[in-house]
């Protein structure tokens, strides 16, 4: 595991920031770490980076505990925040031969490193354009150039396609996934979650500085799935047997019958839920309607995330909190 999260707990003041937070993030994953506004994704990231202490709980990244060895775990971890903030004047290229310099990269390999950078994020062209003048997208690639400049295996990216247009938005992910390829673990936020489904490997869902629920994406969905709701229809005079046949059986609980109709809990996902048609099928029962209430991911998250909060999904009416570290926000 590169990142180890074990029931962190962090306080700002009287606001408890994370409350015995705990998630694991694999060699090679790309982690989505999705939640509404002051969840706490930011916070996570900033104890990951080595920029924020905990005030409990047991963190190691690397197998280093950030808070005994800072330097060593920044070394292996490259942030992308989730503002850009830039000095008047500087073009693309100096900006990351400024950074390449803070990370003590040599000044004759520092040409070779940023040209590669720029290659990598498709700004060549943009080396000798003021970085006040590139667009949001543009700005956005050359701060993950940024957090590259030290060839980190762990990228921390706080919330990087939030202001981007649709086509910016393929291109950063594009962009992520090719990193992934080429063989970095990824911690991705977002409070959007289809910006994240076909990029993670793996999610943790956070609210209210808890872990809701965490691991590879298809176990989130089951944990998610556990909690539907099937309503089922059947035709003709089948539903007595349909009954007999559904009750006890362990995907199933709290089962009621209305009518024709019936409605009950499944415990599992897509192949508990096939299974239970097949039987009901074979059984001879017709069945005329089968639904799962609450089948997407986004009405899972939220139900995971403190009652239903829809900021977590619009986009419209969020807005990216600041963060106290690094530099000052220009966003
Ligand atoms: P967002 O999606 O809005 O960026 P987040 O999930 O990243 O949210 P955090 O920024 O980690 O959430 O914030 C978690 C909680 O801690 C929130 O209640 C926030 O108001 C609070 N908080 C964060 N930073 C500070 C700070 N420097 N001082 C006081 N409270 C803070």
């Amino acid at each position: 595991m590169i990142v180890e999260f074990d029931s962190v707990v962090k306080r700002y003041g009287k606001t408890m920031a994370l409350d015995n937070a705990s998630l694991e993030v694999p060699q090679g994953a790309v982690m989505g770490l999705i939640g509404p506004n002051g969840a706490g994704k930011t916070t996570s990231m900033l104890i990951i980076t080595a920029l924020l202490s905990r005030d409990g709980g047991r963190v190691r990244i690397g197998g280093i505990d950030p808070q005994r060895d800072p330097l060593a775990v920044r070394r292996h971890v490259g942030y992308m925040p989730d503002f850009f903030g830039v000095y008047e004047g500087l073009r693309s290229s100096e900006y990351l031969d400024f950074f390449a310099a803070t990370q003590r990269i040599r000044p004759v390999a520092r040409p070779a490193v940023v040209a590669d950078l720029l290659a990598l994020v498709d700004l060549e062209d943009k080396s000798d354009s003021d970085v006040n003048t590139l667009s949001r997208g543009m700005k956005q690639r050359l701060s993950l150039a940024r957090a590259l400049i030290h060839d980190p295996e762990l990228l921390i990216l706080d919330e990087p396609a939030s202001g981007l247009d649709p086509r910016a938005r393929v291109h950063l992910r594009e962009l992520i996934s090719e990193l992934n390829r080429m063989g970095r673990t990824i911690v991705i936020s977002s409070h959007i979650l289809s910006e994240l489904e076909g990029l993670c490997t793996h999610l943790a869902v956070v609210d209210h500085g808890a872990v809701k629920a965490v691991g590879e994406i298809d176990d989130v969905r089951s944990q998610i799935f556990g909690r539907q709701r099937v309503s089922l229809r059947v035709a003709g005079s089948g539903v007595v047997e349909a009954e007999q046949i559904l009750r006890g059986r362990a995907p199933v609980d709290d089962l009621e019958v209305f009518g024709d109709s019936m409605q009950f809990s499944l415990n599992g996902g897509d192949n508990e839920s096939a299974d239970l048609i097949a039987q009901l099928v074979s059984e001879g029962i017709q069945l005329a309607e089968w639904r799962l209430d609450g089948a997407g991911l986004e009405e899972l998250f939220l139900e995971l995330t403190h009652d239903g909060d829809r900021t977590a999904v619009d986009e419209s009416v969020a807005e990216p909190s600041g963060s106290d570290a690094g530099e000052g926000s220009s966003k």
